[in-house]
């Protein structure tokens, strides 16, 4: 199988942010295509033409750079990849179809069978599945940490077989900001990866590789397409985690590998080993290539991220707040209303759009609620341009026990939004509907009491 080259890291001085998410890593289109294009082109191919029999042994071997096989590497997959590697501040991006497969390749490049990883126990339920429930089959066990602001419950445990602590830095859907720093210390005490979600935030509020993790990933289905029209995910390297410091533990990154030529991961390529490995070990045989076609709309997503997350954000607090005054409204989650000094990470930009809140009346308060909104989508999706709604308990939680739901806040009045980018008036407008709905639940409530 060939290795492929990673893609080369900017090392200039930064511009600032915006500038970089429309220029920064990517090559014009002229670049991909050489007919004087300004945007990549879409490269739906999905292999790549041999000169002759030498440059092909050449390629499969990695002497030459360049292209096999789409799910090997494409270059309108590797231009989105630059980009958001140089946004999130790490050496180099993977994307895949899906922000399922970006965590799923992260923690299979990492551990095996008989490993163990520590998870915060507040995180998106796709994630608690996959550990829970697919990974044990393999052999994988997981530790939920109850209450994940606890760095001594995380502390508790680590034990000799854990491989990686994972956490989102906002936490869907509570909207719980990580102690990155401080789980960073963790794990590099215990010579093993911080891996941080960081979908809810995007680069833009939080940069966790700055803070201490050593690997991101993200569903690019959300904040960064934007627009509710591709699915994807990204893992991100930071090339900061040292594998070698324990080559017991992570044996297949320290002893000899076929594809290197009998050589290791570590060896050849050093701080970026995992990475690479990811990248030409991993994700080419597990096989979650995204398609070019959705590289191309995230890439599009990306170039107005920053504009979207301030008007989300913007959004959001007023929204949290305004709701926070509702008499029917009996509880918000959204960190900007515990007040920003309060946080472990400062959120100069804002704390994203994705929170739960409760109304009175149950479950049938929520359902009253959630019935007369006419602006809000009801549908399950989060960072949309459009603002969006639905009702955790009978949907992304309906399979955990109602315990499991109090003890992760999930009650059966809790309704989950993603706000989007329309005026924030018209929003409230809708929210009103909302709350007059479960007014007059319960004063009928009342009557026939
Ligand atoms: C949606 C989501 C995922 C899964 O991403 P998909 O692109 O839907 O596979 C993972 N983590 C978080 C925090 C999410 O919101």
């Amino acid at each position: 199988m060939p290795v492929r080259p990673a893609p080369v890291p900017s090392t200039e001085h930064e511009p600032g942010f915006t500038t970089r998410q429309i220029h920064g890593g990517a090559a014009s289109g002229d670049a991909l295509s050489g007919h004087g294009d300004r945007v990549g082109p879409i490269h739906l191919s999905a292999g790549f033409v041999f000169d002759d029999a030498d440059q092909a042994a050449d390629r499969f071997s990695g002497d030459e750079p360049g292209y096999v096989y789409t799910r090997v590497g494409n270059p309108t997959l590797d231009d989105v990849e630059r980009r958001l590697a140089q946004l999130e501040g790490g050496r180099q991006a993977l994307l895949t179809a899906s922000g399922q497969a970006a965590t799923t390749t992260a923690v299979l490049g990492l551990l095996g069978a008989g490993d163990h990883l520590v998870c915060s126990g507040d995180v998106y339920e796709g994630t608690r599945g996959l550990f829970a429930q697919n990974l044990a089959r393999l052999g994988v066990a997981v530790d939920f940490v109850a209450d994940a602001t606890d760095l001594r419950q995380w502390q508790a445990a680590i034990g000799p077989r854990t491989r990686l602590l994972f956490t989102e830095s906002l936490s869907n859907p509570r909207n719980v900001v990580a102690d990155i720093p401080g789980l960073a210390r963790l794990a590099r005490s215990a010579g093993v990866p911080l891996v941080v979600d960081n979908t809810l935030a995007t680069p833009y509020l939080v940069r966790p590789l700055e803070l201490g993790a050593d690997l991101v990933v993200h569903s690019a289905s959300k904040f960064l397409s934007g627009h509710g029209t591709a699915l994807g995910g990204f893992v991100v390297d930071g090339g900061t985690f040292d594998a070698a410091a324990n080559p017991e533990r992570y044996p297949h990154l320290n002893q000899a590998d076929p594809l290197l030529a009998g050589r290791s991961w570590t060896q050849v390529h050093g701080v970026d080993a995992v990475g690479a490995h990811l990248r030409s070990a991993v994700a080419p045989r597990f096989g979650p290539t995204a398609s070019p076609f959705n590289a191309f709309l995230i890439r599009q997503g990306l170039e107005t991220l920053s504009l979207r997350m301030e008007r989300h954000s913007w959004n959001a607090d007023r929204i949290a707040a305004w709701l926070a005054d509702r008499t029917v409204v009996t509880r918000v989650d959204h960190c900007s209303l515990a007040g920003r000094g309060a946080l472990p990470v400062p959120l100069p930009r804002g704390a994203g759009s994705v929170f739960s809140f409760e109304v009175a009346g149950g479950a049938a308060g929520a359902r009253a609620f959630l019935h007369a909104l006419e602006l809000f989508t009801h549908m399950s999706h989060l960072g949309d341009v459009r603002s969006l709604v639905m009702h955790p308990a009978s949907t992304s939680h309906a399979l955990r026990t109602p315990q499991e739901r109090a003890a992760a806040g999930i009650t059966d009045g809790v309704l989950r939004v993603s706000i989007g980018i329309e005026d924030v008036e018209d929003l409230e407008r809708d929210l009103r509907r909302g709350v007059a709905a479960v007014e007059r639940l319960l004063a009928r409530q009342a009557v026939s009491a």
